[in-house]
């Protein structure tokens, strides 16, 4: 009787205990799989994706230069010239595309940036100022195996979160040199051939491999304008790696974006001594470029952020700053997160907006100086323009979906 009365109460917590263990992972498998379908277009895995992030890679570069691969994908997949976000300088862009997010929802608006709490300007390396997921950690709840390619140390530290592996110029491993042969000095084209035999190091030894992710230095155009001869045959050469990528997977999905081009400028200034040299005390002045690589740019870019000492200068800083010759624009915090979709906390009170000649930045002996002929840099609004592929994706949308360069991968893994 007792036992009759038991074993019903028994039955029901095996059958309780049988059906957490069996049912429910054939229950998540079964999602799992549905999304994964959703994402490929059919059964199996998700496509494999190649991204390149060719760092300064403007349209004047591929235009200028012979790359047959890169016209050859132009004309099979999507291809357009997309707006690049302000201001034009490498970490903005590259989490924006990581995220497929604008600054005002990743947090990353410069590679550096004044930290209210210190009131100092630091640094954007920390991945706790990247506010949004990144592609990587999308991908790996899709089941997706990633890796980051990289010849910086902040690119990785900052945007690799998610990322199944990281291999950076600067810190490869012993393992990595044996493979790829000594490492070519950072200021250098041949960092970025380095760099992409490591890709495709990766994709041949690892067929599992299903999101890799490359991001090569803009040293070289920093240093060449587009039609000169050590440029073009760096590019051509960058064109028989992306040759070489496409044998290497045939089969995989190939996305090229870049964060900004690279031009001539003639003359920069130093805000934190013009402006009080013209009777106006100001908090700081950041100009957004300024990176751990000196040599590129001197810490130089088109574009600053303005931080004034009390709201009552305001009108007088603007005339002010608007009086410097090569000052285009100067524009509220309001006005620079409306049109360029910045994070209002991590801006200045104003956004100095240079011409396509004029870089802001720190100067040692005066507040204003001639650049040499062979200054390059960008940050401004005239390097904001980029060349955008899509090859062979089974499932991009159409080419009216990429209106910025940030949405080159924003539409990938949406189901997480
Ligand atoms: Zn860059």
């Amino acid at each position: 009787m007792r036992l009759r009365k038991i074993f019903p109460r028994f039955l029901c917590i095996v059958i309780y205990i049988a059906g957490f263990l069996e049912w429910f992972p054939a229950s998540a498998q079964q999602n799992d799989k549905t999304a994964v379908q959703r994402l490929s277009g059919k059964s199996g895995r998700p496509q494999k994706i190649i991204i390149v992030m060719m760092d300064g890679f403007g349209d004047e570069y591929y235009r200028n230069s012979d790359m047959p691969t890169l016209n050859e994908m132009e004309k099979a997949g999507l291809y357009k010239v997309v707006p690049s976000l302000m201001p034009s300088v490498t970490n903005v862009n590259n989490a924006s595309i990581i995220t497929g997010e604008t600054p005002e929802k990743n947090g990353i608006t410069g590679n550096v940036f004044l930290n209210p709490e210190t009131g100092k300007e630091e640094y954007t390396e920390d991945p706790k100022q990247l506010l949004a997921p990144t592609l990587f950690e999308k991908a790996r709840a899709a089941g997706v195996k990633s890796i980051l390619f990289s010849c910086k140390t902040k690119t990785v530290q900052l945007l690799s979160g998610g990322a199944g592996e990281t291999m950076c110029w600067e810190t490869a491993s012993p393992v990595w040199i044996k493979r790829l042969g000594e490492r070519p000095d950072i200021y250098s084209r041949e960092v970025n051939y380095w760099i992409m035999e490591a890709a495709l190091y990766s994709i041949r030894q690892d067929p599992d491999l299903g999101l890799i992710y490359i991001h090569t230095t803009d040293y070289p155009m920093h240093t060449w304008a587009p039609e000169s001869p050590e440029s073009k045959e760096h590019l051509h050469k960058m064109d028989g790696y992306l040759a070489q990528l496409r044998k290497a997977a045939p089969d995989a999905a190939i996305l090229i974006t870049a964060d900004h081009t690279v031009r001539h400028k003639t003359k920069c200034w130093d805000l934190e001594k013009a402006c009080p040299n013209r009777g106006i005390a100001i908090k700081a002045a950041i100009s957004p470029e300024k990176d751990r690589y000196y040599k590129h740019h001197l810490g130089m870019g088109g574009s600053a952020y303005v931080y004034l000492n009390s709201a009552g200068d305001s009108s007088g800083l603007r005339q002010l700053l608007l009086g410097l010759k090569g000052v285009e624009e100067v524009i509220s915090r309001a006005e620079a997160v409306r049109r360029y979709h910045l994070m209002p906390e991590r801006i200045g009170d104003f956004m100095v907006l240079g011409d396509s000649t004029t870089v802001f930045g720190h100067l040692e002996n005066s507040d204003s100086e001639d650049l040499p002929m062979t200054y390059r840099s960008h940050g401004s609004t005239y390097e904001a323009r980029v060349p955008l592929f899509v090859y062979n994706a089974r499932k991009a949308p159409p080419l009216s979906y990429f209106t910025d360069n940030y949405k080159l991968a924003a539409w990938l893994y949406q189901a997480y």
